[in-house]
């Protein structure tokens, strides 16, 4: 039968059987395993009365058999529904609530934790998986039989639900189809020429769709391998680089490999292909590393609710700070925020995306969904971002980082832009702040380099005729680091929390 999803991906799976994921320490899962061990998963599931459609909840550490059981869902045609592994009980339980999943698989640490919420949301079954691959699910695998039928899918059917970070209001889950994810995995492979050499260095996340979708699901389609580390660590990465042809990445990998002693050209002879993603990349962050390896970082701008939208080129220049052009097949056009209207090639406006890669819309919430697409079919991101000539897309931040000063509308990046160019300065974060007079006063969190005394005052003059006066930040503040999630992004509503009575009693 064809599973729409699972026949794409196994599709190219080798002929002749080679691992398809090793471990840091050299543990290994081959193509044969994989399919045996899904189909083993895949068994259990239906045993516990999962069927087509079913929600099957997983917040379980990164592992091996955390893929088996990605895979398990799309075979036994229910919905994998991935949580981050930092959600507390509360936020578990809402999740729970609101997809109602079957299934709910848990670290066997935390079950007694999740118990309430499990019971509370009516799930039929909590079963338990560590990082090492024990607890009752895979007990329950062994006794399973290897083989498995398929269950048939339509492309329209839903493959995954992934909640969204929601820094603001409720998180919300977004219903990815099967040909979402099938259809964005090829363009993938082909557009960054993906094979079965390719040996992907796998230190992200699997609960996020970098991770998850656009590092896993590309890789499979491709017969190629993966060294899948349980997180980010920078010395075994180094270890590990000249074994990988490729490497997906979050910004903030690039920087602490910047950071390590041994980072040279000689550990990335069979390097192909630098990624990154998920978060703005530092022009300065590209440029170092350029010079450092001899590797242009390819960027690209994707989210949960698209996979990937754009990418730089795979021939041809990457640009630096741009994230590339709209992938084939994907359409992409800027907009007026206010009247809807495309703005004039250059200008900055909200991104709107369509195509074969956007999402089904939210978790039962079709108001919110019907909002967020346009009358023609198009997704408003809620970025911001401009097209320059040459058809590069530039991300210039969230709309609803987008300060509103005394009337005027203020894009933080082209001020972080400014600031981050400062000898002295390592980053920057420019957000809008209540402010009695201006209704947000433009305010600068800057995080020095090492040992930099760069100040307020000194930073105020550089910028002072480079920038537009309302542009220019009433208030410049110094942090020893910026708040970022697991996936890299700066927290802008905890830095809005923190300095939010800074202006109290401003008077201009
Ligand atoms: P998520 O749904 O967690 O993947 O977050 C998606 C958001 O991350 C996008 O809407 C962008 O705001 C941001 N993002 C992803 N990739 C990039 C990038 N290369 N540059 C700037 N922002 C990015």
């Amino acid at each position: 039968m064809s599973a729409h999803l699972y026949d794409a991906l196994t599709a190219r799976f080798p002929k002749r059987d080679k691992p398809f994921l090793t471990t840091a320490e050299g543990r290994s899962v081959s193509y044969r395993e994989l399919n045996e061990g899904s189909g083993r998963i895949a068994s259990v599931l239906r045993d516990l009365g999962v069927e087509p459609g079913d929600r099957v909840a997983v917040q379980v550490q990164k592992s091996p058999e955390a893929v088996l059981l990605y895979l398990a869902c799309l075979r036994a045609g229910a919905v994998f529904l991935p949580l981050n592994t930092a959600y507390t009980p509360v936020e578990v339980g809402y999740f729970l609530g609101d997809a109602e999943p079957k299934v709910f698989v848990c670290d066997p640490a935390r079950r007694e934790e999740f118990a309430e919420a499990a019971q509370n949301a009516r799930v039929r079954r909590v079963e338990t998986l560590d990082e090492s691959g024990g607890g009752s699910l895979m007990q329950k695998a062994k006794a399973a039989p290897p083989e498995f039928a398929n269950t048939s899918r339509e492309p329209d059917d839903l493959a995954a639900i992934l909640y969204t970070s929601g820094t603001t209001g409720r998180s919300k889950g977004a219903m990815l189809s099967q040909e979402n994810l099938a259809s964005n995995a090829r363009t993938l492979v082909e557009y960054w020429r993906f094979g079965p050499k390719d040996v992907l260095l796998h230190a992200l996340p699997i609960y996020h769709t970098h991770g998850l979708f656009v590092a896993i699901n590309t890789l499979l389609m491709a017969g190629g391998s993966l060294l899948f580390l349980p997180r980010f660590d920078a010395d075994t990465v180094i270890r590990l680089l000249p074994e990988a042809t490729s490497m997906m990445a979050v910004p903030t990998f690039y920087t602490r490999l910047l950071q390590h002693p041994k980072l040279n050209p000689a550990l990335l002879k069979h390097m192909r292909l630098f990624t990154s993603g998920s978060a703005p990349l530092l022009a300065e962050t590209h440029r170092e590393w350029g010079a450092k390896t001899g590797h242009s970082i390819l960027e690209r701008y994707g989210m949960t609710e698209t996979n990937m939208n754009t990418s730089n080129p795979y021939e041809g220049e990457r640009i630096p700070g741009s994230v590339g052009f709209p992938l084939p097949g994907i359409s992409l056009r800027v907009v007026d925020p206010d009247t809807a209207a495309p703005v004039r090639r250059g200008e900055v406006g909200m991104i709107e995306v369509a195509g074969p890669n956007v999402f089904k819309g939210y978790w039962r919430m079709p108001e919110k969904t019907a909002e967020e697409f346009t009358s023609d079919g198009y997704f408003k991101t809620g970025d911001l971002g401009r097209v320059d000539e040459r058809g590069y897309v530039y991300i210039v931040g969230r709309g609803k980082d987008l300060v509103i000063t005394g009337g005027f509308n203020v894009y933080p990046k082209e001020v972080e832009t400014e600031i981050d160019a400062l000898p002295g300065v390592a980053e920057s974060a420019v957000i809008g702040v209540p402010h009695p007079d201006f209704g947000e006063g433009v305010t600068a969190v800057v995080v020095r380099k090492n040992g930099a005394k760069i100040d307020e005052r000194e930073i105020s003059r550089a910028l002072d005729g480079r920038l537009a006066k309302f542009k220019l930040p009433k208030r410049i503040l110094f942090a020893d680091n910026l708040p970022r999630n697991a996936m890299g992004k700066v927290q802008k509503n905890v830095l809005r929390n923190t300095y939010r009575d800074i202006y109290k009693n401003a008077a201009s």
